[in-house]
């Protein structure tokens, strides 16, 4: 009888392992809590857009999906500074016409993998099905099906839980680890951000075309707080205020920012030239939600052969380094490595990937936050550049 392996979660990492999985012939149901996103519009507010860089291209390519994928993409060159007298200043992220990195729309990304998944023949996906509890010992997981409004369970011989930062599967691994395992088994690490995100847009012009230069990564460095935006193929770019939730005596947080005047006020004060390019701002500001960030670190990621975590449910990380995404394709190339190293013995496979990735989802986490303050701050100064290239910084 052939394994059959269940992933919660069809976000990005998910859709992407079951490719990787049923590659290796194994027959695989991945469990997605929300509807299907290529039949329902459900992105709004939620990092619209993405960095794709050199780790998830490189998965990407593995399963050969990469010419689809780059019908998909915005190159983006470097970074272009706008200071807040509306002068900008262009910092290449290299020297060679390749080292580039690219905007990708993230619904268009998932539905390519989801349907590339399903294209494999051995990837059933379920919707509106979220996970609810994991019984390890008798290898079934329950999960309630929206749609019908009733639980299922569901046997499996391997689970996968990719079910993102606030992972369900991750909370049961790491308890169930702590009841069988000793020592330091079991462990887990949040770390909030005491910042918050709020998603905008700047418009297509009225003939479709980019408002700002296309092929950068625009950054409005405040010091304490930052806007970004990155390009869409239809000549919008998704804007987003990096912000303290609360003001302090230094700068101005989320909670300064509760009427109109006072959202108009603030974009005016800061960012004038990027207001000036967005007719619906206060519309967009009140009607997207405040997104949370943070850091989750956690050991081990596995539970012998039974089960293991992937992507942001191992190890969500602040996007202030544009590789949460990609660190999570890695992981995808990393299991499919150990699986194949393994010739059959799952707990082999999960052991070396979890503590072979673990070292590396720390250290992506760690300048993940470092790379925030670089952004919103010293972006802007190139005395502090100068100072970093030459080791004092
Ligand atoms: P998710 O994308 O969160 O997918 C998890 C899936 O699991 C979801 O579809 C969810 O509905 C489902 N789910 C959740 N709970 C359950 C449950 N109980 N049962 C069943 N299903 C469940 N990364 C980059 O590489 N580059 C970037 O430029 C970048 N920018 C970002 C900007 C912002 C503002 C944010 C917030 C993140 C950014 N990231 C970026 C990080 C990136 O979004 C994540 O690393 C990536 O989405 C992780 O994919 P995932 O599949 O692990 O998790």
């Amino acid at each position: 009888m052939q394994e059959k392996i269940i992933i919660a979660g069809g976000g990005l990492v998910g859709a992407m392992a079951a490719s990787f999985l049923a590659r290796r012939g194994f027959r695989v149901e991945i469990y997605e809590q929300r509807q299907d996103l290529r039949a329902h519009d459900i992105a709004a507010g939620r990092s619209i857009n993405l960095a794709l860089a050199n780790r998830g291209i490189y998965a990407l390519e593995k399963l050969g999906l990469m010419e689809r994928v780059s019908q998909l993409l915005i190159p983006m060159r470097g970074r272009m500074v706008h200071d807040i007298d509306g002068s900008c200043n262009f910092q290449p992220y290299g020297l060679k016409s390749e080292e580039v990195i690219y905007s990708v729309s993230r619904g268009a990304l998932n539905g390519l993998l989801l349907d590339a998944a399903e294209a494999s023949g051995k990837v059933e996906i379920f919707f509106e099905r979220e996970l609810l509890d994991i019984d390890f010992n008798g290898r079934r997981a329950r999960f309630l099906d929206h749609s019908r409004g009733c639980e299922d369970s569901v046997s499996f011989d391997r689970l996968i839980g990719a079910d993102g930062a606030g992972s369900k599967a991750r909370g049961l691994l790491l308890e169930q680890a702590r009841k069988e395992l000793s020592g330091d088994d079991g462990r887990e690490q949040i770390e909030p951000l005491d910042h918050q995100y709020k998603e905008l847009e700047i418009p297509a012009d009225a003939r479709g075309g980019f408002q700002l230069e296309r092929e950068a990564l625009h950054i409005w460095p405040r010091g304490g707080f930052m806007l970004i935006a990155l390009p869409n193929l239809d000549g919008s770019f998704t804007v987003t205020l990096f912000l303290p939730e609360k003001s302090s005596r230094q700068q101005p947080g989320f909670d300064a920012l509760q009427t109109e005047a006072e959202v108009q006020d603030f974009f005016r004060q800061y960012f004038p030239d990027a207001t000036a390019l967005m007719p619906s701002l206060l519309q967009d500001f009140f009607d997207n939600p405040c997104g949370h960030l943070g850091t989750v670190r956690c050991a081990p990621w596995h539970l012998d052969g039974t089960a293991m975590l992937i992507g942001d449910a191992a190890h969500a990380i602040v996007p202030f380094h544009g590789q949460g995404m990609n660190c999570g394709f890695e992981d995808c190339v990393a299991l499919d490595d150990c699986i194949g190293q393994s010739a059959g013995e799952w707990e082999k496979a999960f052991r070396q990937y979890s503590e072979s990735r673990i070292p590396n989802g720390n250290a992506i986490a760690d300048m993940a936050l470092e790379n925030y303050i670089e952004m919103r701050n010293s972006v802007r100064d190139p005395q502090f550049l100068l100072k970093k290239a030459i080791g004092f910084e």
